[in-house]
C-alpha cells in the first residue's frame, strides 16, 4: 500500500511550484487565447509565495502544511485560480487532519475533499471547460486504482494520466464558467489553462510518490 508523509507532500508542493515556473509561459499562452493572459503569472506568483512561506519552517503535520499552502494561495493570487486552488488545499488539509502520514485511502479522501471544495466554490460541472474537467477524472482514477488493489504510486500515476486526458478533452469544449465563457463558441479549439495546471498538479504528485 505505502503511505505518504508530511515531507513527501511538502516535496510535492515544491515540485509543483518548480513545474509551474517552468511552464509559466505556456500557461499564459493558453490563457491569452481564451482569457486574460495571466494564468501562468497567477500560478507562479502564488506558488512562489507558498515556497517562500514554507521555507521559514517545517510544518508540524499535513493539515498545517496544506492549510499554509491554501491560505497563501488565496491571499497572493487575485485571479479565479487563487481561491479555487486555495480551497482545494484547505479542504485537503481539513480532510487529512493533524497527522504526519496518509495511507492511500486517506490520500484519496483528501483529494476528493479538495475537489468538492472547488465544486462548492466555483460550481463547475463536467464539460464546462475548467480545471474540474482534469481534476474530477483524476480523483476518480485514483479511487478506482486503489479499489483494484493498486499501490499508492500506481494510483497516483493513473490519476496523472486521467488528468492529462481530461486536460486534452477540454480542447473542443465551449467554456461555460470563468472568463473564457465570455467568448462563447470562440472558446472552442483551445485547451483550458486551469485544466493544464491541474494536470501538472497530478503529474508532480505521481512523480513525488514514485521518487
Ligand atoms: P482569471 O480567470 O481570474 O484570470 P486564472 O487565469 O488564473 O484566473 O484562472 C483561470 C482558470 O480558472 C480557468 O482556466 C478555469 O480552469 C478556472 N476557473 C475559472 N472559473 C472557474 C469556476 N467557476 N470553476 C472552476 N474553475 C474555474
Ligand atoms: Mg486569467
Ligand atoms: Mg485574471
Amino acid at each position: 500500500m505505502g503511505a505518504v508523509g508530511t515531507a513527501a507532500l511538502q516535496d510535492w508542493i515544491s515540485r509543483f511550484s518548480d513545474a509551474i515556473a517552468e511552464k509559466r509561459e505556456w500557461l499564459t499562452e493558453l490563457d491569452s487565447a481564451i482569457g486574460d493572459a495571466d494564468h501562468g503569472a497567477n500560478m507562479a506568483r502564488g506558488m512562489g509565495a507558498v515556497v517562500e512561506k514554507l521555507g521559514t519552517g517545517a510544518p508540524a503535520n499535513i493539515d498545517d502544511l496544506l492549510k499554509t499552502v491554501g491560505m497563501t494561495l488565496v491571499s497572493s493570487v487575485g485571479g479565479a485560480s487563487g481561491p479555487l486552488y486555495g480551497t482545494f488545499f484547505l479542504r485537503m488539509g481539513m480532510s487529512a487532519g493533524a497527522v504526519t502520514s496518509l495511507d492511500g485511502s486517506a490520500l484519496g479522501a483528501a483529494l476528493r475533499a479538495g475537489l468538492d471544495g472547488i465544486v462548492a466554490r466555483g460550481k463547475p460541472e463536467a464539460g464546462d471547460k475548467t480545471m474540474f474537467d482534469a481534476m474530477s477524472p483524476a480523483v476518480d482514477a485514483f479511487d478506482a486504482a486503489l479499489a483494484a488493489e493498486s499501490s499508492v504510486a500506481d494510483a497516483a500515476r493513473a490519476a496523472s494520466d486521467a488528468a492529462a486526458a481530461g486536460r486534452d478533452a477540454t480542447l473542443p469544449l465551449v467554456a461555460r464558467k470563468g472568463r473564457a465563457s465570455y467568448l462563447g463558441e470562440r472558446s472552442a479549439g483551445h485547451l483550458d489553462p486551469g485544466a493544464a495546471s491541474t494536470a501538472i498538479l497530478f503529474e508532480t504528485l505521481a512523480d513525488t510518490i514514485a521518487a
